[in-house]
């Protein structure tokens, strides 16, 4: 079976959600849209306070090159637009807030038959429909298929590993949607001009294999077979076990001819070139051994987490951690009333586990034999402890796909990548400041 060296196998704990099909929550009172809804600028608001909008109503305009569109998530009237904690920013941030008055009423995307559009006239309506990468890093879609002509790219890679313990909708995606993750990889083919795509998956779920397979038979559309192991998924680490090539330090997936999209971002694709339906709401899993009833959802982007768990029956009042997204690269939030993000793959709620203190590092190397990205964690974790931030670079820092592999397998329980996140940033700031 394909993998890539290093990595770890923590428990799945995808029991709990595996089975559920996808259930469609009900629609938001209120949505709370970030203009920071995507990897690049923020987008331009074009409503202000008062306006009457419809779902799927152009929202916010793209500023620059990397940035993307949004859209309404419902019909309603534009409340306001105020500043509220990112959660993955860690800062206030616009965002705009519109009180849902009635069902939808939608205002699509122009859209025909794609197979006699051209590829430009496909990426504008990609850009129109506002899409990102929906496994998390939210990069707009429409630039990621647009490589520079130098840049020769011939295949497309679709991630469905969903490595991440507890999330299970592209599990499930896979299982209820393969049709339309084909349509999005034959669009996103004819985009790239590549005559070969490849949809990897964990070997943790073989329905959703042996499905592909059935349903993209007579198709130039591959289904590889991953092992189970964390981070399966992450860009880099996919690429190698499919192809075999290694994406350069510091370099993209199209530097060695490739492109990676997440299954949800194959649907959404679909969903706006054939369909005309701009990206106004997710899939996502709410799990957790301190979630009531656990589901897989198709939410809108927008809606307060709180809504969500709600409809999940609740949590434990004894809950410790609420995460966004998964247990090992997910950001805890303390305030429900986040809302959800387009990258948002997932809510997850733990109940209290016995957790034993951090303690001196014995110099095992186990950090070392797991880390994906053949860096020494300790290290990092040393030098940024002391703040040699220019040495945790030269020794690799900014390589660190923060997969928390290091941190798992410690048996000194240092949490390495809290200090590298922090290393990272205190870094970035300073070389602006130097310029
Ligand atoms: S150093 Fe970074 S890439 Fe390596 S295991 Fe730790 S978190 Fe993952
Ligand atoms: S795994 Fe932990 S204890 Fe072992 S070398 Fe790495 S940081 Fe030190």
């Amino acid at each position: 079976m394909l993998t890539f060296k290093g990595g770890v196998h923590p428990p799945e704990l995808k029991e709990w959600s595996k089975d559920k099909p996808i259930e469609r929550a009900p629609l938001p009172q209120k949505v709370f849209v970030f203009l920071s809804n995507h990897a690049g600028n923020p987008a331009k608001p074009v409503v202000s306070p008062g306006d009457e909008v419809k779902t799927g109503q152009v929202i916010g305009e793209p500023e620059g090159f990397i940035s993307a569109y949004l859209h309404s998530p419902v019909t309603g009237r534009v409340l306001e637009i105020k500043k509220i904690l990112h959660p993955i920013l860690g800062k206030p941030i616009e965002a705009i807030v519109i009180e849902r008055t009635s069902d939808d009423e939608w205002v699509h995307i122009e859209t025909g038959d794609f197979e006699r559009m051209s590829k430009e006239e496909i990426l504008e309506i990609i850009k129109k429909a506002g899409i990102v990468g929906l496994g998390g890093a939210m990069f707009p879609t429409h630039v990621k298929l647009s490589p520079p002509p130098e840049k020769k790219v011939d295949t497309l890679i679709v991630n469905g590993a969903e490595c991440e313990p507890v999330l299970t909708i592209d599990h499930r995606l896979m299982l209820e949607r393969a049709e339309d993750i084909l349509q999005g990889i034959l669009i996103m083919m004819k985009v790239l001009g590549v005559q070969k795509a490849v949809v990897g998956v964990e070997s943790n779920k073989m329905d959703a294999y042996h499905n592909l397979k059935k349903v993209f038979k007579g198709y130039p559309v591959d289904v590889a077979l991953l092992r189970t192991k964390y981070p399966q998924g992450a860009e880099k680490q996919l690429i190698y076990a499919i192809t075999g090539r290694m994406v350069p330090r510091g370099g993209l997936p199209m530097d060695v001819g490739v492109v990676v999209q997440n299954v949800g971002t194959c649907v959404a694709v679909k969903e706006a070139v054939v369909d005309g339906k701009p990206l106004v709401e997710r899939g996502m899993t709410v799990s957790g051994d301190a979630v009531k009833n656990q589901k897989n959802l198709i939410v809108r982007i927008g809606t307060p987490v709180k809504d969500v768990i709600d409809y999940c029956g609740g949590i434990d009042e004894n809950t410790e951690r609420v995460i966004l997204g998964g247990p090992m690269m997910g950001i805890s939030i303390t305030n429900l009333d986040i809302p959800v993000m387009k990258g948002t793959s997932g809510i997850t709620a733990f109940l209290p586990k016995k957790s034993r203190p951090q303690k001196p590092c014995i110099r095992c190397s186990e950090c070392v034999q797991v880390c994906p990205m053949n860096l020494q964690p300790y290290l990092l974790y040393l030098l940024s402890t002391k703040r040699k931030y220019d040495e945790a670079v030269e020794n690799g820092l900014m390589d660190c796909i923060e997969c928390g592999s290091c941190t798992y397998t410690c048996p000194s329980k240092i949490e390495h990548v809290r200090y590298i996140k922090l290393a990272k940033t205190v870094y970035r700031a300073t070389r602006r400041g130097r310029r």
